[in-house]
């Protein structure tokens, strides 16, 4: 029955209004078990992956300086023109803002502190106009910038080659859609390095591709196809640049208003154009193959050598451009058929060139960066399947029981067994149900007479078999059945 309330009614609109439900952001949500199971079922996996492969676990922050992601991922791409979570961070005090100054200039000359502070006070008049400014700031939206941001702030070559790995959110402000969200989550690695350690051989490419099959074969995500395609590198892509501007000239009217645009910045993102009547004459443009020089020919034809060697199938997709302008030489995305239309499940390549635009030393690197979301949406495994369920559900029955209860699921926990905790107010049948509904392996019953004799009823949900067994035996008789 749906009873009247005259209270609810004779509230004014402003009252009411502030009781209005509060919900995630459009293109966030909530990830609920069981759900958080699958998720942890797949870092698990991966980071046993990453670890055959010694690869290490690097976390840098979730917001950076807006500069960073403009400077690397590139104006002109979709990400940084129209996807970034940007706001203008309050200006800083003066003590924060002088010793963030100090820093920055010893980082960016070197030297001791005094020689940091003569340079500030030869460049007073730029340095205190800075002061006002209150600082840019971007959530993320990918994590190479970040990685390579620290690669440079901790001189990290001193370590040789790096392998790192991350897992973690990304924001970008899209329409969001099935598998598209503007929190998402990327299961991302970077291989970087000075030249002399390696960093730029074909056979990094090959073992970070190779990697990526084992992965997806792991997790049982089948009939997946990698996409390759080599870029080129600077050189090459000065050449190709004007082919594809020259070729653009006579059609780019009859294109969309962002490729109209992008045919005089950067030609190359008229590749990145979902719009459908584009199609056609991007279909028709030259392809950046035609353009490699020889060395990025020949470190394309070994990336594929030993990928056949290895026995990883590929297509070779000479469209594949990737939507970052880092990028350099190896480019690629694994597709996966039941995804739809977000159907890239990762993508990633080389970016030889990004550290030193960045202002640091020649670090030739390659990386990829996986869509969790999307990886989870492809899993054939459900969330119950891979559930971590209570071995026993301690059930303490009567006044005084929950103390005797808490006692024996701390003996049992030290053991690594998983214990769910009743509480003594339950009646014995409400118990059953709890443990029942939670999955329980086992009920254990905690009562007076129980707790008097030092044994304890242990009774097995499913086959209903019920045994008394003394509490130095309870660990084992759960553990093993026995
Ligand atoms: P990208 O570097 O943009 O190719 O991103 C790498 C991978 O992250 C893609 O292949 C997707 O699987 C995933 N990804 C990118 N954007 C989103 C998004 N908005 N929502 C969910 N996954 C995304």
């Amino acid at each position: 029955m749906v009873s009247y309330k005259p209270e609810a009614r004779s509230q004014k609109p402003e009252a009411r209004s502030q009781k209005l439900m509060i919900k995630a952001i459009r293109g966030t949500r909530d990830l609920l078990p069981p759900d958080t199971a699958l998720w942890n079922f797949v870092e698990a996996a991966v980071r046993d992956v990453f670890r055959a492969y010694n690869f290490q676990e690097i976390r840098t922050p979730i917001f950076e300086e807006t500069q960073l992601f403009a400077r690397s991922v590139g104006e002109e791409t979709d990400i940084v023109s129209k996807e970034m979570y940007t706001w203008e961070d309050k200006a800083r005090s003066f003590p924060e803002w002088a010793l963030e100054l100090l820093d920055r200039v010893q980082g960016t000359l070197g030297g001791s502190k005094l020689e940091a502070l003569n340079y500030i006070a030869s460049s007073r008049a730029e340095i205190e106009a800075d002061r006002w400014k209150a600082q840019s700031l971007t959530l993320r939206p990918e994590n190479t910038a970040g990685v390579v941001r620290a690669y440079i702030e901790h001189k990290l070559w001193d370590r040789g080659l790096n392998k790192l790995y991350y897992i973690g959110p990304q924001f970008r402000r899209e329409r969001p859609q099935k598998g598209r969200y503007r929190q998402f989550y990327q299961i991302g690695a970077e291989v970087i390095g000075p030249p002399t350690a390696g960093s730029e051989s074909p056979a990094r490419d090959a073992e970070v591709l190779e990697l990526l099959a084992t992965l997806l074969d792991r997790l049982g995500i089948e009939n997946w196809t990698l996409q390759l395609n080599s870029i080129g590198c600077s050189n090459d892509r000065a050449k190709y640049n004007d082919a594809l501007r020259k070729a653009l000239e006579p059609v780019a009217a009859e294109m969309c208003a962002d490729c109209q645009r992008r045919a005089v910045t950067n030609p190359l993102r008229v590749f990145d154009c979902k719009v459908p009547e584009d199609q056609p004459i991007i279909e028709k443009l030259p392809r950046i193959s035609q353009y490699l020089d020889e060395p990025c020919r020949k470190h394309f034809e070994e990336v594929q050598a030993i990928l056949k060697s290895v026995g990883v199938e590929f297509h070779l997709n000479d469209r594949l451009v990737r939507g970052l302008d880092y990028y350099t030489r190896t480019a690629f995305e694994f597709t996966h058929g039941a995804l739809g239309a977000q159907n890239a499940i990762l993508g990633g390549g080389r970016y030889d060139g990004l550290s030193e635009s960045l202002g640091g030393p020649s670090a030739p690197g390659i990386g990829f960066a996986i869509g969790e979301d999307r990886l989870v949406l492809a899993l054939k495994q459900s969330a119950e399947a891979v559930q971590v369920k209570p071995d026993v559900y301690i059930a303490p029955l009567g006044t005084g029981m929950d103390r005797e209860a808490a006692r024996l699921a701390r003996e049992l926990r030290r053991h690594d067994i998983v214990v769910e905790l009743g509480d003594e107010n339950f009646r014995l049948k409400k118990s059953f149900e709890t443990a029942t509904k939670a999955g329980a392996r086992y009920i254990l019953i905690v009562g007076e007479n129980e707790v008097k004799a030092g044994a304890f009823t242990l009774k097995h949900l499913e086959s209903g078999e019920q045994v008394s067994v003394p509490r130095s035996e309870l660990a084992k008789r759960i553990q093993t059945g026995r």
